[in-house]
């Protein structure tokens, strides 16, 4: 009962203090993320709510993404089904043509999605023919004026890199740092967290927004969770997607035990108190691992979503998406202060031809 007593005071200081525009310290954050009474959650989650409505008020941020060049990734990512390293059933196909991007973008745009992400399976992006492929696949969908013209083509080699998809039309990168420094090694090997915080750091000089988050259910410690949401924040990224492993049988991580929902449920929680401010997205593997409480990630303090399929995965329907946003109160169409505007698009790529 004491121990109650305590959580709930240190609660309603630190809820208050973020409300006020405060930061929560490190230390707080491993307690909220400590916290193990079920009544105790559910009134951090019901803080985290008040949070995110402070901050977002109601709108809910949806994007798309597309798998534009699938499998055969050199790279040994132990979660991804995209490696070549390991015998999964993902598709392999090479780059696909910008007609295709286009189709994808109109129907990310009936599903409500304010952006389309060109994914690309393969270890990054340097100068070179498949970059000037790549870009005029981006300025095409840009001058759409379709959705917004995002991008996640892993690692950026140069700074010339990152300007050049700046001035394709990019508004937003997607590069995660997947989890904690210390746990990298433990879930890739053939290249660092050293080049994944090199390539937000590019991206930010281009001027290009940051959707970067990770992976939980990676066999991390809670501390190794609130080090990321920590990391994320001095990095000062724009956009955080939470995935939650959905185990792809082939992959090292197949056998992965699955986070209970609660503990899914609480982690997002603790990020929208340490990154009130920020969008928080939660992406891949929330239907498998919340399954009916899926409408709880927005009262955790979630944001934002996918909608539509995944790289390798199915999504849940569309309109199931939309009435579940809409049931609980929240509007799905965003209009951040970020939000694709054509004629800023068409000004950048007039500015660099
Ligand atoms: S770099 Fe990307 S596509 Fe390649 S294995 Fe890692 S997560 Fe998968």
């Amino acid at each position: 009962m004491q121990q109650a007593r305590e959580f709930q005071h240190l609660l309603d200081a630190v809820g208050q203090r973020v409300l006020n525009g405060g930061d929560l310290s490190f230390e707080e954050a491993l307690v909220l993320i400590g916290v193990e009474e079920r009544a105790d959650i559910l009134d951090l989650l019901a803080r985290a709510n008040r949070i995110r409505e402070h901050f977002k008020g109601n709108k809910i941020h949806l994007c798309s993404i597309i798998n534009a060049k699938a499998g055969a990734c050199p790279e040994d990512c132990k979660f991804c089904a995209q490696s070549a390293a390991y015998e999964t059933a993902s598709p392999r196909h090479a780059l696909i043509e910008p007609e295709a991007v286009l189709r994808a973008a109109t129907e990310a745009k009936a599903n409500h999605a304010q952006a389309l992400a060109i994914v690309a399976a393969w270890r990054g992006i340097g100068e070179g023919p498949r970059l000037d492929e790549i870009c005029r696949c981006i300025e095409q969908l840009a001058r759409s004026g379709t959705v917004r013209a995002d991008a996640s083509l892993g690692i950026i080699e140069s700074q010339r890199v990152a300007d050049r998809l700046k001035a394709a039309g990019v508004v937003c990168y997607n590069h995660n740092l997947e989890t904690a420094r210390d746990h990298f090694p433990n879930i890739c090997t053939t290249h660092t967290y050293d080049d994944r915080v090199r390539t937000v750091r590019y991206l930010k000089n281009a001027g290009i927004r940051v959707c970067c988050g990770g992976i939980f259910g990676m066999g991390e410690t809670r501390r190794h969770r609130v080090e990321m949401a920590f990391a994320l924040k001095e990095l000062d990224v724009d956009i955080v997607p939470m995935n939650f492993l959905n185990p792809i049988p082939g992959t090292p991580f197949e056998r992965m035990p699955p986070l209970p929902p609660l503990e899914i449920l609480k982690t997002i929680a603790v990020y929208r108190f340490v990154l009130p401010r920020k969008e928080i997205l939660v992406a891949g593997g929330r239907e498998v691992n919340l399954r009916d409480l899926q409408p709880m990630m927005f009262l955790a303090g979630a944001s934002a979503t996918m909608i539509g399929n995944y790289l390798t995965t199915t999504g849940q329907d569309p309109k199931k998406d939309l009435q579940m946003i809409q049931d609980l109160g929240l509007d799905p169409d965003w209009d951040g202060h970020w939000e694709h505007d054509p004629r800023e698009t068409e000004a950048v790529i007039s500015a660099s031809v």
